[in-house]
């Protein structure tokens, strides 16, 4: 495992082919209130890019042309939170989006274990430690603890991609896991303008 740590954007240049794996860090789960730290990215080489950011303004044209590119799909898990973070604090929509947390969901009827954690463990046999998970993301400096922990929230999230995926295609379910795949942009604007808290779909 590589890590490579950039402070405010992205290079240019960096490749993330067809495919990049996405994660964020924050202060805490309130996109309104707490402002973005990290977002680390994979093209799925086993490599990772972990962007360091140290003020609630962040302005980064790489960062933000990748996740605007729509020839990349930008692999979240849990991309409801992701997305509204990153609109929040980038000023931009990430798309086109794969969520392995709803794919999880649409094909992994059998269980109600979707965490990142489950996943990497179930379809790929991989342990994901979960110890840094609340840890400081505004430091100074990020621990090696904290490093490597960030890395491994982006790192499998593509082979947890393709294994998902044969299952969605074998349960005949891939249309309806896109489908919500290209909503889950829409959720996080609900989220980010104060229906959070309100499933709208309800009766
Ligand atoms: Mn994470």
């Amino acid at each position: 495992m590589a890590i490579e740590i950039h402070e405010g954007d992205l290079p240019a240049g960096v490749d993330f082919g067809g495919a990049a794996a996405v994660d964020t860090e924050t202060m805490g789960l309130d996109p309104a209130r707490d402002r973005l730290c990290l977002v680390q990215l994979s093209a799925g080489d086993g490599e990772a890019h972990l962007v360091r950011f140290r003020e609630r303004r962040c302005d980064a044209p790489n960062l933000a042309r990748l996740l605007r590119d729509p020839e990349v799909t930008k692999i979240f898990h849990f991309a409801r939170f992701d997305i509204a973070v990153l609109e929040r604090h980038l000023a931009v929509r990430a798309a086109p989006v794969y969520c392995t947390k709803i794919a999880s969901r649409i094909a992994r009827t059998y269980t109600d274990r979707h965490s990142l954690r489950d996943l990497a463990g179930e379809l790929l046999g991989v342990e994901i430690s979960k110890a840094q998970q609340s840890s400081d993301w505004g430091a100074e400096t990020l621990s090696a603890a904290q490093q490597s922990y960030a890395a491994s929230d982006v790192l499998h999230l593509h082979a947890i991609r393709a294994a998902l995926d044969r299952m969605l295609e074998r349960e005949g379910r891939s249309e309806l896991a896109r489908r919500c795949f290209d909503f889950v942009g829409h959720r996080a604007a609900l989220d980010l303008a104060g229906w959070r808290d309100i499933d709208i779909f309800a009766h």
